[in-house]
């Protein structure tokens, strides 16, 4: 690939962007004592209200979208919906020809009686604060992308779908079918996970599931007839232990048991218990490796006289392999990023994010477009001032790039079908 440039109209975009700052920098503040935990519907309308404020400035179509609610396993191993706030979209141009799709979280770990709930200055280019970087930063970073988009002369020939969820610290779950049907009528996708302090990118991630299994035994009086009870907790350990005998057995896999729920007063055999675990994959044929283990485990269990054990989730993220797809639009982010004197790199993680959705559904994309930043899911999150005018101006070089044919989205895609 040769050395792309900038013309004199891209550097003055980018220009603009410098003098918007201050300004993001006084809305990332903002928006980080906005509590918005994935579970405070308050907060979470609290801070759609300022994104739609703030991506009205966009000349696109801002609505809201629905939803469909997901189920969970409760403690006492009844099945339940869970609900979701609605998410955020914006689109614009649906006809053009080439098509991206921008996504990012409005949730926090942070829960509403979280102590840490405000942003304050460690030093002269570090905010510490919820969300600074993952990902109220992120959020402003792509709209300035978008927005200096607009104001070059390409602008109209890229159209592209944002979407806002607020549920990615969760799992994604309730926004998992609208990220599936966005990813698979776009060309690429661009999502704004922090990148990390030193500007390194998340390159290939693992996919990830999380999973409940349910036992139901019989319960029984632990000193009269302790012989006619079936204990739910001890076979649903039995199959915690056979799952994790699986670690250690194939490179990439691990699989995490979290949590036991069952049981209570001492003198009951326990009728319930709920076994949960996390589990990742380097690939496809991981994943199916593992399901088939945890499987025989399932059935093993079931074998035991009196216990019934049904298990419930899946894997919500497939994994996300550096494909030669994949691996396009990493170079042409490195591409980017020299324009403006970035020396962009990544590294394989075992984290998972909406990258991992969007290329379930075939659409090559790079997922740490958003601010540099460390320490993100605890109270020392930090978010670098500089990196804020500096990814954004990365996605508005990539973005004109995209909307001039530079960057040709569609091969990318192509790319990604051939596979
Ligand atoms: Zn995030």
């Amino acid at each position: 690939m040769s050395a792309i440039t900038l013309s004199s109209e891209e550097k003055s975009v980018l220009d603009w962007v410098d003098g918007e700052g201050d300004s993001m920098i006084a809305a990332v503040r903002r928006w980080s004592g906005i509590n918005s935990g994935s579970r405070n519907t308050d907060g979470l309308k609290a801070m759609q209200a300022e994104l739609k404020d703030a991506f009205s400035r966009l000349d696109a179509r801002v609505e809201t979208v629905e939803l469909a609610p997901s189920e969970t396993v409760t403690p006492d191993g009844e099945i339940k919906p869970v609900e979701y706030t609605p998410a955020l979209k914006v689109s614009a141009r649906p006809d053009a020809s080439v098509r991206i799709v921008l996504t990012g979280h409005s949730d926090t770990v942070f829960a509403v009686d979280h102590p840490f709930q405000t942003c304050r200055d460690l030093d002269s280019d570090t905010l510490n604060g919820p969300g600074v970087a993952d990902m109220k930063g992120g959020l402003l970073v792509m709209l300035h992308g978008l927005l200096a988009l607009e104001r070059s002369p390409w602008g109209k020939q890229l159209g592209y779908d944002v979407l806002i969820s607020p549920d990615e610290e969760i799992g994604s779950l309730g926004s998992g079918p609208v990220l599936a049907q966005l990813g698979a009528r776009a060309d690429v996708g661009m999502t704004y996970e922090p990148a990390l302090a030193d500007g390194s990118l998340a390159g290939a991630r693992k996919g990830s599931g999380n999973f409940s299994l349910r036992v139901k035994g019989r319960a029984a009086h632990a000193g009269r007839e302790h012989h006619l009870g079936r204990n739910a907790i001890v076979a649903g350990a039995a199959f915690a232990k056979a799952i994790d005998a699986l670690n250690g057995q194939r490179e990439a896999v691990t699989i995490n048991v979290s949590r036991i729920d069952g049981g209570g007063a001492p003198n009951v055999v326990p009728d319930v218990a709920v076994v949960r675990f996390n589990v990742r994959v380097g690939d496809e044929e991981d994943a199916q490796w593992a399901r088939q283990g945890i499987e025989r485990a399932v059935a093993d269990i079931n074998t035991r006289d009196g216990i019934i054990a049904d298990l419930h989730g899946g894997f919500t993220r497939p994994p996300k392999p550096m494909t030669p797809a994949n691996l396009r639009m990493f170079e042409w982010t490195r591409e980017a990023g020299r324009t403006i004197g970035l020396d962009l790199k990544w590294n394989p993680t075992g984290g998972v994010c909406e990258g991992n959705n969007l290329w379930a559904s075939g659409c090559p994309n790079v997922d740490t477009l958003g601010v540099r930043g460390a320490d993100i899911h605890s109270d020392r999150e930090i978010a670098k001032i500089s990196s804020f005018t500096e990814k954004a101006k990365l996605s508005a070089v990539m973005l004109m790039k995209f909307a001039r044919g530079e960057f040709d989205a569609r091969e990318a895609r192509t790319l990604a079908r051939a596979l």
